[in-house]
């Protein structure tokens, strides 16, 4: 039987800090988590790890426990997927050289959106990094912070909508690997993957049945089915093969500090659940403060 763990408050497992395209550095983040009254907060950068040793040092000190992790960029055709994964080993070197091409891809891809936007309005790249930390994983929302910055946007959410949707014509790719082999690789570097947001307007249907089969045998341990972007329809289709495959259903805010609307704990996740998720991971251990 695994170990029962008791878990003080609500738990919450997917969050951004601004090592990625959140406003908080991750040690701001995380005594954020605990003052509003979480018992267990995930550090979910994209595509980095880089957050996790400071995360930890905030998590000792303000007593709450953190799940280190990652939201890791995959790609089915032109569409995003994203898969949360937990306490895998930071160091796996096949994890490692997948984050450094996925990152390097980000990077590229930003600045040519950026050229291309630029020819349209004024922006440049260096406004850009002005929105960015030396390690953060740059995308759109630093993109979209330089256009606010420059008047071009009142909010993020704003030049989301406009000049940074794909239908403006600056949209472009970044290389991703498909989710197969990011479950196969989680896994492999002994981590937990669930994947984010499956039921959004977006990726719903890249999951019929067939796929999310195939990703079951591969190792998926999770859907997040709590996400304040969900669709109702998509999620009770989706719980239902949670269910027929032995998934587990998590829930949680996907905060990115005042980069977004979502707020800590507006979605949260069982404590059953989260111990199965502890006791299938081999990679890191959950630093309890
Ligand atoms: P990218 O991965 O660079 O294409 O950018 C997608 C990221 O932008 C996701 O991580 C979202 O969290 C963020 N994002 C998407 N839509 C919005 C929005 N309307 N407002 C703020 N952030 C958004
Ligand atoms: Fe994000
Ligand atoms: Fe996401
Ligand atoms: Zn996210």
């Amino acid at each position: 039987m695994p170990v029962t763990r008791s878990f003080r408050g609500p738990i919450d497992l997917h969050t951004h800090s601004s090592v990625s395209d959140g406003t908080e550095t991750p040690a701001e983040l995380v005594r954020a988590a605990a003052q509003s009254g979480l018992g267990t907060v995930a550090l979910t950068d994209h595509d980095a790890t880089a957050g996790w040793d400071d995360a930890a040092a905030a998590a000792r000190t303000a007593g709450i426990t953190l799940i280190p992790g990652m939201e890791f960029s995959t790609r089915v055709d032109y569409s995003s997927v994203h898969l949360l994964a937990y306490l895998f080993d930071p160091t796996d070197a096949a994890i490692v050289t997948e984050m450094a091409r996925i990152r390097a891809a980000r990077l590229t891809r930003a600045e040519q959106m950026v050229q291309q936007i630029g020819l349209d309005y004024a922006l440049t790249w260096d406004d850009v990094l002005a929105q960015t930390t030396p390690d953060s994983t740059v995308g759109r929302p630093h993109i979209a912070d330089a256009l606010v910055a420059r008047g071009h946007a009142r909010t993020r959410s704003d030049a989301f909508a406009g000049i940074l949707h794909w239908k403006a014509g600056y949209y472009q790719q970044h290389y991703a690997p498909d989710p197969l082999r990011a479950v196969q690789l989680v896994r492999a570097a002994g981590g937990v993957p669930v994947i984010a947001h499956p039921a959004t307007r977006g990726v719903a249907d890249l999951m019929p049945e067939a796929r999310l089969a195939e990703l079951a045998a591969a190792g998926l341990f999770g859907l997040e089915l709590g996400h304040r972007e969900n669709r109702p329809e998509a999620t009770a289709r989706l719980a239902v093969l949670a269910e027929k495959y032995g998934l587990v259903v998590t829930g949680s805010s996907d905060y990115h500090g005042t980069g977004k609307p979502n707020l800590l704990g507006e979605n949260t996740t069982a404590p059953e659940v989260l111990e199965r998720i502890i006791d299938a991971a081999t990679g890191s251990a959950p630093i309890y403060g």
